[in-house]
Formats: C-alpha cells, structure tokens, sequence
C-alpha cells in the first residue's frame, strides 16, 4: 500500500486525483484463517491490527455483516478521555488516549484527534464530591485531570450558563488532552492496516451461526458460506448477546438505543468538550462547525439503530438550561445506534466457555474513546492467552462478585 503523503497528495493533484488505490481490498473469503474476528467496527478492527502489528498474527479475517464502521463506530459522538476512577479502568482508558496522540501516525491515515479538553460538569454536591473523589483517583493513577472552579470553567467554555435554572454549575472535572476524534477515520485507519498487512476485511458477510466440537469453536457459518478458523474473537457491541447465544453461552448485557443529533453548522463557539452529567446532555462543536448533541439512553431495551422525538426534546431541553444559546439552533440530523450496557458499566475482554473463543464486548455508551488500548489487550488476550490490560475485565467477575463500578464514570456518560 503507498503511503499518504503531502509528497503524494502533490503528485496525484497533477493527475486530478484520479491515482489513489483503493485503501482497502474486497476479497472474498477463504476456507480458514488463523483468526476469524466477527465485527468490523473500530474494536474489531483494532484487535486485528495489533494482533498482526505486536503478535505477528496477520492470515486473520474481520467478518462485517454491514459496512466498516456502520455500527456504533461511526454513529458515536467522539468522546475521548481517560478520567474513570477504578484502576483496572484507568489503565484500559489511558494506554487507550495515550495511543490516540500518535494513531494518525501510526498509521499513516489522519483519524483528526483534537485534544482540546473535556469538563465533566458537577451541578450537585454529590457531583462534586463523586469527581473530586475521581480527580484523587486520577492523581495516583498518573492520568492528568483536576477538579476545577466554575470561574475556570466559563473561561474555558464562554457560552455556559453558571446559574441554571435548577442546577447551578458547581465545578467540573477538567481532563485538558481529552477531547475528539473523526469516528469512521478511526474504523477506515485500522481497516486500511489490516488490509495493507494481508488481512481479509470482508464486508456484508452475516455470521449466523458459531460451529464447535469438543468445546472449541471449528469455525463459522455466514451469508457468505462457512469459514473455519483456529481462533475466534467476537467483537460486535449491541449484538454482543445474539453472537453468544450462536457460541451457547449467556452474558450479562443489556442491549439498548443510544441517540445523537447534530445541529446546523455556525460558527465556532466552543473549543471544548462539555458534558452535564445530571441535566444529562453533553455537547462539543465539529470541525464542520455542527454543534455535536448527545443524551442517555432509550429507557428501554431494543435494537433499532434510529432517533426518535422524545429523545430529542429531553436532551436539548436538558442543554438549553446550561447553554441557553441552543434554544435557536436549527437540528440537523438524528441517529441512533445499539449498546451493550452490563450492571457495572464496565466492559469484558474474556475468554468464554468455549476454548479458542473470545469476547470483547460492553463497552456500552463509552467505548469509542477505548478502541487502540481494547485492540491492543484482547489482542494479546487472543494470542498469548493473559493480557494484563484485560486481566479484570473477564466474564468471572459476574460470578465471583469483583465488580468494576464505573456508574460515576460511565453510568450516564460518554
Ligand atoms: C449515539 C452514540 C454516541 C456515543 N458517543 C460516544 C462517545 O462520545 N465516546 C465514546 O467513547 N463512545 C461513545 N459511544 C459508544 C461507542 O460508539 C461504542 O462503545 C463503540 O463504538 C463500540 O465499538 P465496537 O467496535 O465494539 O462496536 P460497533 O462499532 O457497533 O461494531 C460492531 C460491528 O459488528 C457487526 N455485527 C453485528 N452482528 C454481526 C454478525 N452477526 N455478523 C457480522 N458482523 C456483525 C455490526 O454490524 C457492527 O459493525 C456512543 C455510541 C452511540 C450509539
């Protein structure tokens, strides 16, 4: 695969941009592979990468019953931070933001990370506590956040409302290298890697059923025929429960809509991520100058990836106490897209009853911003068998109570 560029941008402008390759083959499938993983999304496609990158495992195939980067990948809002509170977590996010600073590098395709800053807003007492709690947290985990005034936090973020209407601003939690990333460049980065080092993204390829004998999976029946593999990663969020039900095995997952929409684009407004955990609405602006608009989740479970009208008026009802300016913005476009939320809003990298097969999965509302750190554990998880990135998020944890409480952190962020 040539490499991007400003040499090669210059040369193709001679010839009108007619001489890029394609950034990714289409093959079609094999007969077997050394490793199968089910999911094209960005963790998906982040295991393969660094399956191949750090454990020379590259005759590996990324099976995608859509399109790369359909699911959740390129329907998330970009959230990117480090600042949870328990240590297993802390670890997993920051290896996570800190590969982000470099992944437009790394492989050579520009995934626009923009560290401009996330405040988590506190507007009650508990709020206040709970992140100063995660600040101290964060101080002996080394991932850089302070607690910081409200003064600081309209110096930071101009257009903010201190004195809402119901909940004043108390305080936020301030993690400065947080901040975003273009969603489906993340997806179309590590899919164009995988590619350039022989692997077989194949799209529009269903998974349908998961074959094993003697307690090891023999492989995999799709849309596309069948396919035998010596190793099995599924990796495919909302969908998490359906694909384990095809393994013969249950997991501990609620599967629910998550929506966002986005407003007409004006002009820049706001050069940090803003999140207002308890009116529940957080907002950042786009490169565009789009204002980028999420929530909660549908107070139910269901797997239609579409917004709806009540999820609309609930968030923007909830922004406009704290960014008044919003009342007069235009919406654009709404989407919805299926997570997987377990009881502790952690997620699992496991091994499952099933000796090759493996799930990385849960990663509910907030997994974007865990995507290179999540490929580069359960990578080392599906080839050495232990990764110690992974070692607390396995599936026993449910049965032997070890649970990684991240409702603060996770409960209702992003
Ligand atoms: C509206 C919204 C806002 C969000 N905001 C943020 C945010 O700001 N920050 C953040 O960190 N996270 C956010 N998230 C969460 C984040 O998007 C997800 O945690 C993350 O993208 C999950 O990635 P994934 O690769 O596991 O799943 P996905 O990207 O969903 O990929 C799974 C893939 O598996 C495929 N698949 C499913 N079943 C099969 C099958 N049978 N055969 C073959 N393929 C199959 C699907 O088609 C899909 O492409 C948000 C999510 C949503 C929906």
């Amino acid at each position: 695969m040539k490499r991007y560029s400003a040499f090669a941008v210059a040369r193709q402008a001679l010839s009108h941009h007619m001489g890029w390759e394609r950034a990714w083959a289409s093959p079609e499938p094999k007969k077997k592979y050394d490793a199968i993983i089910i999911g094209a999304g960005g963790h998906g496609l982040a295991t393969a990468y660094y399956l191949g990158k750090n454990h020379g495992l590259k005759n590996v195939a990324i099976l995608e019953k859509g399109w790369l980067g359909g699911g959740n990948t390129g329907r998330n809002t970009t959230i990117i931070r480090s600042n949870y509170l328990q240590d297993p977590s802390a670890a997993m996010y920051e290896k996570a933001r800190s590969l982000y600073e470099t992944l437009s590098q790394d492989l050579n395709y520009n995934i626009m990370f923009s560290p401009r800053g996330v405040i988590m807003l506190a507007q009650t007492q508990h709020e206040v506590r709970g992140y100063e709690r995660t600040a101290h947290a964060n101080a002996l985990q080394g991932v850089k956040t302070e607690f910081i005034s409200p003064a600081r936090v309209k110096e930071l973020c101009p257009i903010i409302n201190l004195d809402g209407p119901r909940y004043p601003v108390l305080g936020g939690l301030w993690q400065s290298r947080g901040g975003t990333a273009r969603h489906d460049a993340v997806a179309w980065g590590y899919a164009r890697a995988c590619s350039d080092m022989g692997m077989h993204v194949i799209q529009k390829c269903d998974v349908t059923g998961i074959r094993s004998e003697n307690g090891k999976v023999a492989g995999v029946t799709t849309s596309r025929g069948d396919i035998d593999c010596d190793k099995l990663g599924i990796v495919v969020a909302g969908h998490s429960g359906h694909l384990a039900g095809m393994a013969g095995f249950r997991l501990p997952i609620e599967s629910v809509a998550l929506q966002a929409l986005v407003s007409e684009p004006i002009k820049p407004c706001m050069d940090v991520v803003v999140m207002a955990n308890t009116v529940h609405g957080y907002m950042s602006q786009s490169d565009k100058g789009e204002m980028v608009i999420g929530g909660g989740t549908d107070g139910y479970n269901n797997y239609t990836q579409r917004g709806s009208f009540h999820h609309i008026e609930e968030t923007v009802r909830a922004l406009i106490e704290t960014f008044p300016m919003v009342s007069r913005l235009k919406m654009l476009r709404q989407w919805g897209g299926i997570v997987d939320v377990t009881g502790d809003r952690s997620p699992i990298l496991s091994k499952t009853p099933l000796e090759n097969c493996f799930i990385n999965c849960g990663w509910g509302t907030g997994g974007f911003k865990a995507i290179p750190g999540s490929g580069w554990g359960f990578a080392e998880l599906m080839a050495k068998g232990y990764s110690p990135l992974c070692a607390e998020f396995g599936l026993d944890r449910f049965t032997e109570g070890r649970f990684i409480d991240e409702s603060v952190a996770a409960g209702v962020a992003h």
